[in-house]
């Protein structure tokens, strides 16, 4: 299939490109990467009457230091952040996770912000930024908004982004010296989105993980927290039998929703097993 007609305009400046959002409204759509949006306007699940290409806005380019944390722009593709050597030091669970999105010639078009804003529930860079507690940074007619991760998405799709704002980039905390992170999904191929996902972020000290954020992907409508669990392990030594208490615990915390091929009991127990290899990493980290 092909989209329905539409006007299209790439306009020179956020500015620009702001004014054009409030002019139009619902009937406009951002093009950043176009991995996502093309296919929903091939197959007309969406259908709008202005295409605001962003791709030449060069101020959403880029990934620097931005005091205690990393920024990263919205145009940013997957693979500059698979590559990227301060995100490697920095945010090393990025590093880890990109891999996982889709295939090559995804990586390479898709953006971080394209991402961040379309909020698929089993996307991996909204299931990182909040185990990383980035901050969001949104610029509307009103000037720049800065909203956690926390707050940003929530919804099936939907974000805290007002219809006539655009991401800008991303701040992300610097790893402390204590940083512990770990990564895990499961999908039927690779390449696929994942059926369940984990990002974990925590400090590290001995066998004890303190400050903990595990998030999963794949469960509810947005990226979700194991509230309990990260409670139930915080500051406590990881062993066999801690493991297991968090697993037990992290089964009873969650109530994921089926999708065509899962059931909620299937995505229950694929949860409980990522949980158990991500705490078995910082377990074993310590005895080797
Ligand atoms: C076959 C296939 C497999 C895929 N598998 C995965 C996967 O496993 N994991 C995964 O995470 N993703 C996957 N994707 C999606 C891919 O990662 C996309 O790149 C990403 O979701 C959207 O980024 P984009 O830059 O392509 O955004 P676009 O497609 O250009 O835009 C997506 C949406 O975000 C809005 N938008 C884009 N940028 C901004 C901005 N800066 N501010 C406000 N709104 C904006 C657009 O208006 C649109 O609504 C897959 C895509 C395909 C086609």
């Amino acid at each position: 299939m092909k989209s329905a007609l539409f006007d299209y305009v790439k306009p020179k400046s956020i500015t620009q490109a702001i004014a054009l959002l409030q002019e139009h409204g619902d009937d406009a759509r951002i093009l950043a990467g176009g991995q996502t949006l093309i296919a929903t306007l091939n197959m007309r699940l969406s259908d709008p009457s202005l295409i605001i290409d962003i791709t030449g806005l060069d101020t959403l380019q880029g990934i620097r230091f931005q005091g205690e944390h990393i920024r990263i722009g919205a145009l940013v593709t997957h693979t500059e952040i698979e590559y990227d050597d301060l995100i490697k030091k920095h945010v090393p669970l990025l590093t880890t996770a990109a891999p996982y999105i889709a295939h090559r010639a995804i990586r390479n078009r898709g953006t971080w912000g394209g991402s961040i804003a379309y909020a698929d529930p089993a996307a991996e860079w909204p299931t990182c930024l909040l185990a990383l507690n980035g901050i969001v940074i949104v610029q509307g007619p009103e000037g720049e908004r800065r909203i956690s991760a926390d707050d940003f998405f929530i919804g099936l799709y939907m974000t805290a982004l007002e219809p006539d704002e655009i991401i800008i980039a991303c701040e992300i905390p610097i790893a402390s010296t204590t940083h512990w992170f770990a990564f895990e999904e499961l999908a039927r191929r690779h390449g696929d989105y994942a059926i369940v996902g984990m990002s974990a972020v925590g400090d590290q000290i001995g066998h004890t993980l303190n400050n903990l954020r595990i998030v999963l992907l794949g469960v509810d409508t947005t990226p979700i927290r194991a509230f309990k669990t990260e409670h139930m392990l915080e500051g406590k030594s990881l062993d066999d039998a801690l493991i297991e208490v968090a697993v037990q615990c992290l089964r009873d915390e969650i109530d994921p929703l089926p999708d065509l091929t899962n059931t909620p009991d299937t995505k229950r127990h694929l949860a409980t097993v990522l949980l158990k290899r991500l705490l078995a990493k910082a377990q074993y980290k310590q005895e080797i």
